[in-house]
């Protein structure tokens, strides 16, 4: 364990506040302060930024954060077990950590994170992440309130989010990311780095907003993702029918009938949305 504050070993921590990992809350914690560090970095230098962290937990990570020099840290933690814990560090960095207990699906994120540069940075509960995720990249105002999202996923939840056309892992988390942001696994992270270990291995995701995305409405981007995915392997004019005529919006779209879902890029699924839009007014 790393000296990066003089606050005591995490194990510590853990035992003090009777913090023993609940699957139920997807509870995998990081003790090893170098690795927190080097999650903490990943999105560059955090000097003047507030950063919004989803599930602190015995704060591993929030530690990291302040001691790399975010200007503000807010933690949303449901486990009300944690607070306790988190408040050593809050009286440690006084004024610069703020403890909201609550589920962060439920969370208004850019009212907490307010004016100024904000990133997320989070080791995410597993049972969540997808729900969280979808929730920040797909919000009706883009540019949106954060700069970018440091995000602790299972590796094959992070291949979904960073995949191209023609990969296997290529489906609707694929689309929506590709879509608004830049996305890549900046690094992998093995089980026994987690206490308790899970049993698969973990993948650091960062990802920064385009500034200027295709535009289409958001929601029919999830309609026509959905359905086309939803039967990945058929041609778009069946597993489109869903949606209605799927003939007229393929060709509304300029896609061949023939073609599947895994085959199309996010300009593709950008203009079937727009197409749906247009069709449906
Ligand atoms: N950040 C800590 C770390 O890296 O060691 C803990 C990460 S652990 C994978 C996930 C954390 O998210 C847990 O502390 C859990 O209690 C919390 N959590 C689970 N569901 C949540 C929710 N809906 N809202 C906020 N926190 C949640």
């Amino acid at each position: 364990m790393s000296q990066i504050d003089d606050l005591p070993p995490l194990r510590d921590v853990i035992r003090r506040h009777e913090l023993a990992p609940k699957k139920s809350l997807g509870q995998n914690f990081l003790l090893d302060l170098n690795l927190t560090a080097r999650v903490a970095r990943t999105g560059g230098r955090l000097d003047g930024v507030t950063v919004v962290e989803v599930g602190p937990g015995p704060g591993g990570l929030t530690r990291a954060l302040l001691a790399e020099g975010a200007k503000r840290v807010v933690a949303i933690e449901k486990d009300s077990r944690a607070i306790a814990a988190l408040g050593e560090i809050a009286a440690r960095y006084p004024g610069r950590l703020d403890i909201v207990e609550g589920d962060a699906l439920e969370t208004d994120m850019a009212a907490l994170a307010g004016e100024g540069p904000a990133q997320v940075v989070a080791n995410l509960p597993y049972n969540v992440g997808t729900a969280l995720l979808t929730g920040w990249v797909a919000t009706e105002k883009w540019p949106p309130w954060w700069d970018g999202l440091t995000l602790m996923f299972q590796k094959e939840v992070a291949e979904r989010i960073v995949a191209r056309p023609g990969d296997s892992a290529y489906g609707r988390l694929s689309v929506l990311c590709g879509w608004r942001c830049e996305a890549r696994i900046a690094f992998d992270v093995g089980p026994q780095a987690f206490t308790p270990p899970p049993k698969v291995t973990s993948s650091v995701v960062r990802l920064e907003p385009r500034q200027n995305p295709l535009d289409c409405p958001v929601r029919d981007l999830e309609l026509v993702t959905q359905a086309a995915f939803g039967q990945r392997r058929k041609m778009l004019r069946q597993s489109l029918k869903s949606l209605g005529d799927a003939a007229s919006l393929l060709e509304a779209a300029g896609i061949e009938q023939t073609r599947r879902a895994e085959e199309i890029p996010v300009e593709g699924f950008v203009a079937l949305a727009r197409a749906r839009a247009a069709l449906s007014a």
